[in-house]
């Protein structure tokens, strides 16, 4: 199998570790009776080598956590709560999963820090239960964690991501989710996703100068986005722009510090 250099992140390689082999991606696509899917997802929820402890127990630890860092929103903490982020990180960083930093996804792209991916969409959701949080535009796949933790907080949503490595790498590891309300797209996030538009939120997981028209233009009345922007000190600060009344009310938070948002695909 041909595969992209520098890419860490393998499945397989995860569940060989374990010592249980499941053929990760294909194997989960087929249909399968009630058992072999039991089966199937309790090998899906062992602890990798490496771990140390337990999984269900370090992720509780780490939304508590968060909890303690001041998100509020229950919807995004039960989100994290049920997303394995070890199966999203190649298997040497798999016991650094739930500390709260940013790791390594290959082609220099990182996977969020848990506080930041919670915060963020704590902030774009603004409050709404996922019934009420239609349709969820996020440009920046990457691994796919973000994608997977949003698609329990709104009815639907699409993720696009730039770079065909990440984008495949992502499709694979999100399979056995089975979120059937995630459309995962290879594209140029900075065109927004028009197809599917208009959106009640837009989070961006990567960094520009300034915010695309056409997030703007596919961001729903009443929609919120939440984007990191370059500061003019040089930084990078969270943006949040609500759609209201006909206007983009617009409001600066925290620093952050996230990969360039880049055009075009590759
Ligand atoms: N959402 C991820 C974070 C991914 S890092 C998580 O769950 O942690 C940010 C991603 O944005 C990178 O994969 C990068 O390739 C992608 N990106 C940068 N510019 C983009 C663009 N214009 N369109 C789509 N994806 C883009």
């Amino acid at each position: 199998m041909k595969r992209a250099r520098h890419f860490p992140l393998s499945l397989e390689r995860l569940a060989r570790d374990r010592g249980s082999a499941p053929r990760a991606a294909d194997g989960l696509l087929r249909p399968q009776g009630p058992v072999q899917a039991a089966a199937r997802d309790q090998r899906l929820q062992a602890t990798p080598a490496g771990l140390g402890l337990d999984s269900d127990l370090v992720r509780r630890r780490m939304v508590e956590r968060l909890r303690a860092q001041g998100v509020r929103d229950e919807h995004v903490l039960a989100a994290m709560l049920q997303v394995p982020r070890h199966r999203f990180v190649d298997s040497a960083l798999a016991n650094q999963a739930y500390e709260d930093t940013s790791l390594p996804i290959g082609l220099q792209q990182t996977i969020s820090k848990p506080s930041v991916v919670a915060r963020m969409i704590e902030l774009m959701s603004g409050g709404r239960p996922p019934q009420s949080l239609g349709r969820v535009l996020e440009i920046g796949t990457g691994c796919g964690y973000q994608a997977a933790v949003l698609s329990l907080v709104a009815r639907q949503v699409v993720s696009v991501e730039r770079l065909r490595p990440l984008h495949d790498k992502a499709r694979e590891l999100l399979a056995p989710m089975r979120r059937h309300n995630l459309r995962l797209v290879y594209g140029d996030g900075m065109l927004g996703h028009a197809p599917n538009a208009p959106y009640d939120g837009i989070i961006a997981a990567a960094g520009g100068a300034h915010l695309p028209q056409a997030w703007l233009d596919q961001l729903a009345p009443g929609g919120r986005l939440v984007a990191p922007i370059v500061s003019p000190a040089g930084g990078q600060i969270l943006v949040l722009i609500e759609h209201r009344d006909g206007r983009y009310v617009r409001t600066e938070h925290e620093a952050v510090h996230f990969v360039p948002l880049k055009s075009g695909t590759t």
